[in-house]
């Protein structure tokens, strides 16, 4: 009988978690698994912000995706997905086409600039290495350039962060962490310095608990953080940002570098497939099924589920991600050996922690608060268990974070 083909789109979380436990769970007799991505490498999204922001470097955020999978059981293609021929059950791909079986969709993120004039030409978004690369290397050359020119320019030094959110806060944290350093490496006075986040919601970092919110905010005003809150970016210019506080209070700020990290959708190849979907994210069946589609796994920030305590959609996070790969994997080996039940998923949410640069943090785990050192230990406790989920100790020995103290 011919063997079931099993590919996956995505080496992020949720899929790289879906291949490395198929792996493990799956004969070679059982099903041939494909394994598709962009690169060759594996980055940790949630880790992003710091390569941004040049407090680590852009190889410490990646590893060879060949390093954690069993190649006897999982071939890995680099190629990049374009479409999913739902119909004909093809994925159609840069370099080629790949027939499946069944197929995981693991495509992660895009910016959402809610149609923001100028955002998508004029900010910058924390979306992968090389926008990760990018954005570092703007904001170094942008200090060096800032002294050798003879008018001086304000704009050099200023930097617009747009979205209070959990990216916004956290790239915030290491990016006033660097700026002192930049400062001394490029003869800057430290007070020329301008860091803005304009949010234009009422507050900080929502859903947070509020006295770990002021922490954050009191932490980040003390390292020079600027906070505009209740105040939209209306547009986004060659040379900085339109920010409007109610209906009159209009304002032009001048700034080379805005980070856009005030909202993330699906995958456009969601929606460009057919798949129904809510800003490129499906509502999947409790199975992690694309509905209407037995042979379709949607998982990680391309796939919706629903908090029915409160009835809104769970924020898309890494935790998540990971956790719906090892539901994905089970529910795939039990597909192929014809078995009809199949496992519900529900999100197991241990905590949350928010960095606020390399030794600062706030958090909520297992149902304790916690900011400061403590939380900053966390932090790093969930980073290296990300790593130990998917490659084993041996990961967590060449990429972890061990600067603990
Ligand atoms: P990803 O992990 O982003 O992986 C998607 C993969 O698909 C990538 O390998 C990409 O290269 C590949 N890909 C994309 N398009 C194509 C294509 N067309 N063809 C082939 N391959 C493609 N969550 C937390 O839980 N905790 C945190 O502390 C946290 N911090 C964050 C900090 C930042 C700066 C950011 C940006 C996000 C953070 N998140 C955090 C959210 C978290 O990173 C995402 O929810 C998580 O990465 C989603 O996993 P995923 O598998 O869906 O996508």
């Amino acid at each position: 009988m011919k063997k079931p083909k099993i590919v996956i789109l995505g080496a992020g979380y949720g899929g790289l978690m879906t291949a490395v436990r198929l792996q493990k769970l799956v004969g070679v007799n059982e099903a041939d698994i494909v394994l598709v991505n962009k690169n060759d490498y594996h980055y940790e999204t949630t880790w992003l912000h710091e390569a941004s922001a040049g407090t680590l470097h852009h190889d410490r955020v990646r590893y060879d995706i060949r390093d954690v999978i069993d190649r006897n059981k999982v071939e890995f293609i680099q190629d990049t997905a374009i479409e999913v021929k739902i119909e004909e059950k093809k994925v159609i791909t840069e370099n080629n086409e790949i027939n499946y079986d069944y197929l995981v969709v693991a495509l992660g993120a895009e910016p959402e600039t809610f149609g923001i004039k100028g955002l998508k030409e004029h900010a910058f978004s924390i979306v992968n290495v090389n926008a990760a690369r990018q954005i570092r290397e703007h904001i170094d050359y942008n200090f060096a350039t800032y002294n050798t020119e003879e008018e001086k320019k304000e704009e050099r030094l200023t930097f617009v962060v747009g979205g209070a959110g959990f990216t916004g806060i956290e790239f915030l944290g290491e990016l006033t962490n660097r700026i002192p350093e930049l400062c001394r490496e490029y003869d800057v006075d430290y007070k020329k310095v301008r860091v803005i986040c304009v949010e234009a919601a009422p507050m900080v970092l929502p859903g947070f608990d509020p006295e770990l919110v002021n922490y954050a905010v009191a932490q980040l005003e003390k390292k020079g953080v600027e906070f505009m809150i209740g105040t939209a970016i209306k547009e986004a210019t060659e040379d900085g940002i339109v920010v409007a506080k109610g209906e009159d209070e209009v304002q032009h700020i001048k700034a080379n570098t805005v980070v856009w990290a005030a909202g993330v959708r699906g995958s456009s190849i969601i929606e460009n497939s057919g798949f129904e979907a809510m800003r490129g994210r499906v509502k999947v069946e409790p199975d992690l099924r694309a509905p209407g589609h037995d042979n379709v796994f949607i998982v990680g920030d391309c796939s919706l589920i629903i908090n029915e305590e409160i009835n809104r959609p769970y924020p898309p996070t890494a935790q998540i991600a990971m956790q719906q790969g090892e539901v994905c994997a089970r529910n795939l080996a039990a597909l192929i050996r014809g078995k009809a039940d199949l496992e519900t998923f529900t999100p197991d949410i241990k905590g949350t922690v928010c960095s606020l640069g390399e030794d600062d943090a706030i958090g909520v785990a297992f149902g304790k608060k916690m900011y400061g050192g403590k939380a900053s230990f966390m932090k790093k406790m969930v980073d290296n268990r990300a790593l130990y989920m998917i490659g084993g100790p041996s990961l967590v020995l060449k990429k972890g974070k061990f600067n603990i103290l």
